[in-house]
């Protein structure tokens, strides 16, 4: 997606680790007409799915996915880091390790916002090594719904994340693939829509 990587080049940080600083627009501050044009993309690459629900990770998955579900007509369910008070006992949970952060942390979601019926895009803002993402599916297979797809906002392609998702036969729509970043630049590879 041209204008995402051109905010990416523009205003994107290279910071040590290979991590991509991109508060300015989708980590802290949120720019809302590309979150709109990014559900947009989405929409277009899963247009042949048919999409029941949107599910994704908080905090940084949120924006992108609100803006789809809005598109789509559809509930967007977030998936919980911690326990909440209002969080039901009986609710789903899995470990995900964290290499940003260097941490394992708790997924919480709560069974009763899915059924069987579901068909489901998981939507979420980096995909790196995909402890996530497998995370998240793991959480998902739990609940029966069916899996149509994963969107993600920028991908580090030099990581393993998307060929472990690839590898459980997962149909996967990136925006932006950043094949390295080189002497602080991003290094662009062609992205999926
Ligand atoms: P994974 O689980 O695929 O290794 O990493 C995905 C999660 O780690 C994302 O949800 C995101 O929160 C965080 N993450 C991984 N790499 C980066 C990065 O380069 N920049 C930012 N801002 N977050 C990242």
């Amino acid at each position: 997606m041209k204008k995402l990587e051109e905010k990416i080049q523009t205003i994107g940080e290279v910071r040590d680790g290979n991590v991509l600083k991109v508060d300015s627009f989708l980590n802290h501050q949120v720019d809302p007409e590309l979150m709109d044009d990014m559900a947009v993309a989405f929409m277009e690459y899963f247009k042949d799915k048919k999409v029941t629900k949107i599910v994704t990770i908080e905090t940084s998955g949120i924006a992108p996915s609100l803006f789809l579900a809005k598109r789509l007509g559809v509930p967007m369910v977030f998936m919980k880091k911690g326990v909440s008070t209002t969080l039901c006992k009986d609710a789903l949970c899995t470990e995900v390790f964290s290499f940003t952060k260097n941490r394992t942390y708790s997924l919480y979601a709560d069974a009763s916002f899915f059924n069987e019926d579901d068909h489901v895009l998981l939507i979420d803002d980096f995909l790196a090594n995909g402890e996530a993402c497998v995370g998240a599916l793991r959480l998902l297979e739990k609940t029966k719904v069916t899996i149509e797809g994963i969107g993600i906002v920028i991908e580090k392609s030099f990581q393993p994340g998307r060929s472990r998702l690839e590898e459980m036969g997962h149909d996967i729509c990136s925006l932006a693939r950043i094949q390295a970043f080189e002497d602080g630049q991003v290094v662009f590879q062609k992205a999926d829509q």
